[in-house]
């Protein structure tokens, strides 16, 4: 089937373009949540993060201590390595899985990593980016998130630049003080040249 990722830094828009290509009729695979899935309760990764890191990292229920974990990771970029070892190829096959499985037109992988981590680029048919400018990002994902401006900042600084992110696009959706119309125009002429590419 016909793929198209989607991809952009935090707070670009991704989620809230995702949706309107949703209700166009896109069948959507979210590789964040699949992220969260395979740490859910009995989840795939789950047997491998209790081997690589102990018993101790999984909660009552059986699914990651998220707040211990990321305690971990914060200041230990080789724990942190351990983990995408573990999870990345994991969030890969049950991506391709899902892939496999979705229905629609055409299916778009939502890859917030897309520029970052590995071989995602190749195996999409067209990468689309939602671009807006770094202050953009910081003031929307403080507001949702109720993050500090160092932490936004944090977050953003172990992301691919702007530029980079801009240079892996085909297709570039502006979410830049765009109102819900906009947005939706925008969607809309990128939803129409998927149509005729994924029928081509
Ligand atoms: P991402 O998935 O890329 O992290 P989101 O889609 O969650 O980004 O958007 C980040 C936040 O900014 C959300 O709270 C969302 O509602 C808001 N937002 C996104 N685009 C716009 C916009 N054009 N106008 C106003 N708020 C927006």
């Amino acid at each position: 089937m016909f793929a198209v990722g989607l991809t952009g830094g935090i707070g670009s828009g991704k989620s809230t373009v995702a949706d309107l290509f949703a209700a166009r009729g896109a069948a959507i695979v979210d590789t964040d949540l699949i992220a969260h899935q395979i740490t859910a309760p009995n989840g795939v990764a789950m047997p491998k993060i209790a081997t690589e890191f102990g018993a101790s990292f999984v909660a009552a229920d059986g699914s990651l201590d998220r707040a211990r974990m990321r305690t971990l990771i914060f200041g230990d970029e080789g724990a942190r390595r351990r983990l995408e070892a573990i999870t990345h190829p994991l969030i890969r096959t049950e991506t391709e899985r899902a892939r496999h499985e979705a229905s629609g037109p055409y299916v778009m992988l939502v890859v917030p990593l897309l520029v970052e981590s590995g071989s995602w680029k190749t195996r999409v048919n067209r990468v689309l980016t939602v671009d807006c400018s770094v202050e953009t990002q910081i003031a929307r994902v403080m507001r949702r998130n109720a993050f500090s401006r160092e932490q936004v900042v944090a977050i953003i600084a172990r992301q691919a630049t702007r530029e980079a992110r801009l240079a892996a696009a085909d297709d570039v959706i502006v979410n830049e003080n765009a109102s819900v119309e906009e947005l939706g125009a925008q969607v809309e002429a990128q939803h129409r040249l998927y149509l005729s590419l994924a029928d081509a």
